[in-house]
């Protein structure tokens, strides 16, 4: 499965003077009719064939079929379990990599001088990382949810004494500071104050913002008065299941947990861009400032509505963008060039410069954003900009 280290790396990849670059995202979620019997190879002949049609030179073509052949050839060799696939081919260096995808994904297939990151980058924004604490008297059971996978960090045994810690990296700490503790007896006190340290581990190991409280309401309960008001604050939300609940049926309980606080958190983000852009310099609004914003590295957050899509340009040489076409590249003076989805553009760009990026999807924070012009950005502040 994916991971967003092999996300950023994709990212960071040089980008070439010429089309070389071959991204696939391919959904071949079996949900779908059209995917059964591996229909979803069809429509990879497809997306291929009207990319196919944009080329102009024999030189490029040439480079072109051979990325995509390498690309069929991995999908066609692909067993299906996933949700999805991507696939990113450089015909100039050799280039590949492909890998499955437990999220929705839409089909995609372009062209360019970059790998296209954008559905991968909207994921990470969607599936943020959270942290789940499942606990009853006896055990404790850490995971991280990414993705839509869910890991299983830690597990421990409160009754055996027996600590058993399924991934050990950077646990040695833990493993005997636990130890000492288990001397001393009251049993559920010390198990809660014992998952605050692992939690505390969690989140420093494995930069999770978010926290599920996994168990019976009376455990998780009492686990949510035990938690200092700093991992208090990150919780956000509680799920009733067994102990020993597989990674499926956790996985299947927190997904809303996790999609219930996006929507809260998009509609928060919404408001506040909306009022910033009317009242001060902090943020801007619509698609023309934006990409200006964009342009001059001014901006701190990009925040899209999912829906949008629209036709802009790119300076061919320093990779500014505009809403609108001009003669030349107002920041270098090169030529510019048309690119079908300017937003998609944006927000590649926006994750390469390591700025966050925020995909509105909740409907009533999505139709206020499009109102307003369907893409927006917090600034970075004017101090910092005067010297820069
Ligand atoms: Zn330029």
């Amino acid at each position: 499965m994916i991971t967003i280290a092999e996300i950023q790396a994709l990212a960071s990849r040089p980008e070439h003077k010429e089309n070389s670059v071959l991204t696939l995202y391919l959904n071949i979620d079996q949900s779908r009719q059209a995917n059964l019997n591996r229909g979803f190879e069809n429509e990879l002949k497809d997306l291929l064939a009207s990319a196919r049609d944009k080329i102009q030179g024999s030189a490029e073509l040439e480079a072109f079929e051979k990325a995509a052949g390498r690309v069929q050839e991995f999908v066609a060799g692909h067993s299906v379990r996933a949700r999805g696939l991507a696939a990113f081919c450089d015909s100039a260096d050799g280039f590949f990599w492909g890998e499955e995808m437990d999220f929705p994904v839409e089909n995609r297939v372009r062209w360019g001088r970059e790998a296209s990151v954008q559905p991968l980058v909207a994921a990470i924004d969607e599936y943020e990382r959270v942290g789940i604490v499942l606990l009853d008297r006896a055990k404790l059971r850490l995971f991280t949810m990414s993705l839509g996978q869910v890991e299983e960090r830690i597990r421990e045994d409160f009754d055996t004494r027996k600590v058993r810690h399924t991934k050990t990296v950077g646990m040695d700490h833990l493993a005997s500071a636990s130890r000492a503790q288990r001397k001393a007896d009251g049993q559920v006190h010390m198990n809660l104050r014992h998952a605050v340290k692992d939690i505390d581990w969690l989140l420093g190991r494995h930069v999770t913002r978010r926290i599920v409280l996994a168990g019976l309401p009376e455990v998780t309960a009492e686990l949510r008065g035990t938690l200092p008001k700093r991992l208090g604050s990150l919780v956000i939300g509680e799920i009733d299941v067994a102990v020993g609940a597989t990674l499926d049926e956790i996985s299947t309980a927190v997904a809303p947990v996790g999609d219930r606080f996006e929507r809260e958190t998009e509609r928060s983000i919404v408001d506040n861009l909306v009022t910033s852009a009317a009242k001060s310099t902090r943020a801007t609004i619509g698609l023309a400032h934006t990409l200006h914003a964009l342009n001059q590295r001014r901006v701190w957050q990009l925040v899209y509505a999912d829906g949008v899509h629209t036709s802009g340009y790119e300076c061919v040489n320093c990779d500014a963008l505009f809403s609108s076409e001009d003669s030349a590249c107002a920041l270098c003076g090169s030529p510019m060039s048309r690119v079908d989805d300017v937003v998609e553009r944006a927000v590649d760009h926006a994750f390469r410069k390591g700025i966050g990026v925020e995909v509105i999807r909740d409907g009533e924070a999505e139709s206020s954003l499009i109102n307003a012009g369907g893409i927006g950005a917090f600034l970075r502040t004017r101090s910092a900009r005067r010297a820069s």
